[in-house]
């Protein structure tokens, strides 16, 4: 008897979508929000295009990338779902995101804003983008302090074909979830505080270890990779 591995796979695909849309109600349901204020992005990185194509078809439509070479095979490939491009953006691969992604989340200085907006074409619709904050002061991560927030802001709403839609955050990774907590709480403070038109709508934290603790504090989209696909395929 020959088993067809991959059906199985993808059928296990299915129920990890599943899983991880029920522990995003649970954590709704616990803090007294409405399941539909958060939104979960299905971080493919990595993945194959049939794994991409199985979690589309089990109803996940929103797909986050973190490198442009992949980010273009997979929106190519499967152009009807919206394509996040969630990784350090380097300058030499802005203009492979602003003609593929739908939403940048990690935009963290002007340079790159710019380059993206004289990159974007004028057949799509404005690139919907985030500021990235290093909410932790890690010497590793990207992103903007809080103190630099603020110019980034008005910088940035300067720009046509750009929208500034809110912030994102990667905090220091740790399991223990009080210290996960205090992370996102100082991020959706400054979220709150920087709210000044309708477009300021998302607050973009919580992996697969976090994201209980992302949304008690408000979280508004949740990145998920490892719990919905299981480990990366790094080649
Ligand atoms: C890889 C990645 C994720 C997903 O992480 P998991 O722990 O696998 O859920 C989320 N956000 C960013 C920016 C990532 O690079």
């Amino acid at each position: 008897m020959n088993f067809d591995y991959s059906i199985g796979g993808m059928t296990d695909l299915c129920q990890r979508l599943e899983a991880v849309r029920r522990r995003i109600q649970a954590a709704c349901q616990q803090h007294q929000r409405d399941d539909n204020e958060v939104q979960l992005l299905a971080v493919s990185k990595t993945q194959s295009i049939e794994a991409v194509n199985a979690v589309w078809r089990c109803g996940q439509t929103r797909f986050g990338e973190n490198y442009a070479q992949e980010l273009l095979e997979k929106s190519t490939a499967l152009a009807q779902a919206e394509w996040h491009f969630i990784g350090a953006l380097q300058s030499n691969k802005s203009r492979l995101v602003a003609e593929h992604a739908s939403w940048v989340h990690g935009i963290d200085r002007i340079k790159i804003a710019e380059r993206l907006s004289a990159q974007r074409p004028d057949h799509l619709p404005a690139l919907q983008c985030l500021i990235q904050v290093n909410i932790d002061l890690e010497s590793n991560k990207n992103g903007v302090t809080l103190d630099e927030l603020p110019a980034l802001i008005d910088a940035i709403r300067e720009l046509p074909t750009l929208r500034l839609r809110g912030l994102m955050a990667i905090p220091l990774a740790t399991d223990n979830e009080c210290e996960q907590r205090r992370s996102f709480a100082a991020m959706r403070q400054a979220f709150d505080e920087h709210r000044s038109d309708e477009h300021w709508d998302t607050l973009s934290m919580g992996m697969s270890q976090d994201l209980e603790a992302a949304i008690a504090e408000g979280s508004t989209l949740v990145r998920i990779g490892t719990a919905i696909f299981g480990p990366r395929q790094y080649a």
